[in-house]
């Protein structure tokens, strides 16, 4: 008996069940998403605070600042200012809707949290 071809909805025509060709791109979609958010897990995991509730674009902008002031850069130069309520903290703005907080202690400064617009004031408006 000759083997039947099929044509799927997709256009392709083979042998078998199914198309092999879109189930293909369909795994390497799979593989590609898993690396990336395997990828993503390993960045959040060696932050020195969770960024993961900021997106992403936010993420970068704050591992940057994190790594300029890892490498001695002044606050002061990253966009850092000093809350005028309360002069230990310091505060990044992210864009309008979120902000990452950090306290300048004399021999190190420290990064405490990544939070939204929203948050920020709740944490630090009691202060
Ligand atoms: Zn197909």
């Amino acid at each position: 008996m000759p083997k039947r071809k099929t044509t799927w909805e997709c256009g392709h025509s083979g042998q078998g069940k199914f198309c092999h060709r879109c189930e293909q791109v369909r795994i390497e979609a799979l593989r590609a998403e898993e690396a990336r958010l395997a990828k993503k897990q390993a960045k959040l995991k060696d932050d020195v605070v969770d960024l993961s509730v900021l997106p992403e674009s936010h993420q970068i902008t704050a591992r940057d600042i994190i790594r300029r002031i890892e490498k001695g850069v002044h606050w002061s130069r990253c966009g850092g200012r000093r809350l005028r309520k309360n002069q230990t903290y310091v505060v990044f703005e992210l864009g309008l809707r979120w902000r990452l907080i950090g306290t300048d202690k004399k021999e190190k400064f420290e990064f405490l949290q990544a939070c939204s617009h929203q948050e920020y004031n709740t944490i630090l408006g009691s202060h």
